[in-house]
């Protein structure tokens, strides 16, 4: 079975050719262009096709199309109904594509609701069928798994993760408008930020990133706690408590067996993992405590997986 996945991210979109094991055939990357979304599907369909040229197969073997956008979906209607980019509202995403690609079966879907649904059919698949999958990125955001099914909410937008507020003395502003979200404490953003004022308070901190040729930001910063410096070490201890206080939160709610992270951030989960036990821990009722935290068996593809298992679970 061949299935086609688009992931249309705010920066990058990728294209891909799946199988129904998870394996991607074919994937291409390319910038998103947010100005224009009709040419932007349209740049979309033109890589489909060369991708499904480039493996020597034909459209009419696609199984199906899984489509992620960034922003709020009704995935029923196949209707992208707002996403932050000008002129991103109201679209009839199934209809355009299906017009486009001669193929009916069309799903969408939010990309972190994608990420999790990618989980639970390639990921850690029978280990885990109650769990939340947070993307830990430039922004955070998050999806609920119970009894194996996508929770979704009355407006589909169940699992704002990013938003909970975390921070009450010191409220850092949110790109949502309010102020204290996860979001705003524990992103790969504001891990940039952490370090940034590090990095100005501290000349030392700063002569560490250029002896290593690291970038001041948190991917710098990451590779220089896990060589052992403090003042880095210190910034993931830092954001591993506000991510533990959201954890939390969703934890006495929704009683995870797991919770899942991807993202950019997750592949430095292990800097926060001790301190957000620690933190959960004493936040969260005794009885709810056994859950692992883990970081997304799908890598960095998990929302491209995620829209191949899209389209396999909303079976034609
Ligand atoms: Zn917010």
């Amino acid at each position: 079975m061949y299935i086609g996945a688009l992931d249309i991210g705010g920066t990058k979109t990728i294209v891909g050719i799946i199988d129904q094991n998870g394996s991607i055939l074919c994937k291409y990357q390319f910038a998103t262009n947010t100005y224009n979304w009709q040419q932007h599907f349209l740049s979309c369909c033109t890589v489909l096709r060369q991708c499904i040229d480039s493996i020597g197969i034909s459209c009419d073997d696609l199984y199906g199309i899984g489509i992620n956008m960034p922003g709020m979906v009704n995935s029923k209607e196949g209707i992208l109904l707002k996403a932050v980019y000008k002129g991103w509202e109201n679209i009839d995403v199934k209809s355009f594509f299906r017009c486009e690609t001669g193929i009916d079966h069309i799903v969408i879907e939010n990309d972190v609701n994608a990420c999790a649904i990618g989980e639970l059919l390639f990921g850690y698949k029978d280990a885990y069928k109650n769990f939340i999958w947070m993307t830990v990125s430039t922004g955070i955001g998050g999806a609920v798994v119970s009894e194996g099914r996508l929770i979704r909410g009355g407006w589909n937008c169940a699992g704002e993760f990013g938003h909970l507020k975390v921070e009450y003395e010191h409220p850092a502003l949110c790109p949502c408008g309010q102020s204290g979200c996860l979001e705003a404490h524990a992103s790969g953003t504001a891990i940039t930020r952490y370090t940034k004022e590090a990095i100005r308070e501290d000349p030392l901190f700063e002569e560490a990133f250029s002896f290593h040729k690291q970038p001041m930001d948190a991917i710098g910063c990451s590779v220089l706690a896990k060589q052992g410096n403090h003042k880095a070490v210190e910034i993931y201890e830092k954001a591993a408590i506000w991510l533990g206080r959201g954890i939390s939160y969703c934890v006495n709610v929704l009683n995870p067996e797991a919770v899942i992270i991807g993202g950019g951030v997750a592949s430095s989960l292990d800097l926060m993992t001790d301190v957000i036990k620690l933190t959960t821990e004493k936040n969260v009722h005794t009885t709810l405590s056994g859950f692992d935290i883990k970081v997304t068996r799908l890598g960095y593809e998990a929302a491209l997986l995620g829209a191949a298992a899209l389209v396999i679970l909303n079976s034609k």
